[in-house]
């Protein structure tokens, strides 16, 4: 499920399921009395192409960005690290958010913000392709919901640019799904490392895969070499399963759950 307004007053409205073709009402304009609200006091989860988006945006290294945008910690049920946006101390503020101009990321701007007013829940469907669909998420400052502007499901999701968000972020939630069925629950300090870098720190893993002494790079077809090596988003694609291969999989030789030997 994905909200940028994870916020005690946050209120997920789980009595109705909503599809593409279902309508909902809202509206969010410059000229709302809570106009950016909601960009204070968040808890502000990013995925792996949120970073990807944003560092570009910043014309930065993912290292750099992460550094100085985000705080990591590991979630206490998924056992896996979760990178969140540091919310300005004093302010209480996304410090995305510029408070006269609103915000200054917005092309790039999280999927979690393209989402609200609803929250994607992901689902395993029987041919094991990922099925969604979505509930309506409710701050209790936001006026956006009086407003009477109809939007289909579908149009939301194309009018926030929302597809190619949710395209990555399911092969990311392929690799949750792997810990899942792993069964592994906690970590140790090398794979939150490596899960890390992975799925987070696309730079870092590119010169560590690409350009490091690596016995997997040297394992690898000089296609896929060649791909990955010029396509960003195939690179992420590859890093996501070698994650669920190191982390999650085990190997051919020993078939121990996250040995990854
Ligand atoms: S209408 Fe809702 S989403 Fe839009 S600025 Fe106001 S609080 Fe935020
Ligand atoms: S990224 Fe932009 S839309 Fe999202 S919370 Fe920050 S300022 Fe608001």
């Amino acid at each position: 499920m994905s909200s940028p307004h994870s916020s005690p007053d946050m209120y997920i409205d789980t009595s109705k399921e909503l599809h593409e073709n279902d309508v909902f009402n809202f509206a969010c304009t410059p000229e709302k009395s809570c106009f950016t609200h909601c960009c204070y006091d968040l808890s502000l989860i990013l995925t792996p192409y949120d970073i990807y988006r944003l560092k570009k945006r910043m014309g930065m290294d993912s290292d750099t960005f992460l550094k100085k945008y985000t705080a990591v910690h590991v979630g206490s049920e998924s056992g896996i690290p979760v990178v969140m946006v540091n919310i300005e101390k004093e302010t209480y503020k996304c410090p995305f958010l510029d408070e006269n101009k609103g915000c200054t990321v917005y092309e790039d701007r999280p999927g979690a913000c393209r989402t609200y007013p609803l929250a994607r829940i992901t689902y395993k469907k029987d041919d094991m392709t990922i099925g969604d669909y979505y509930y309506i998420v409710k701050e209790s400052d936001c006026i956006g919901h009086k407003d009477p502007k109809p939007w289909t499901v579908g149009d939301w999701i194309n009018h926030e640019g929302l597809r190619e968000y949710n395209h990555f972020n399911d092969f990311f939630a392929e690799v949750l799904e792997a810990r899942k069925k792993s069964g592994i629950i906690h970590l140790h300090a090398d794979q939150i490392n490596d899960f890390y870098m992975a799925c987070y720190n696309i730079d870092d893993f590119r010169r560590f895969f690409l350009e490091g002494p690596n016995l997997d790079r040297m394992m690898e077809e000089q296609a896929v070499i060649d791909k990955i090596s010029n396509d960003d988003m195939e690179l992420m694609q590859y890093a996501f399963n070698w994650t669920k291969r190191k982390i999650f999989g085990g190997c051919p030789s020993c078939s121990i759950a996250g040995c990854g030997k």
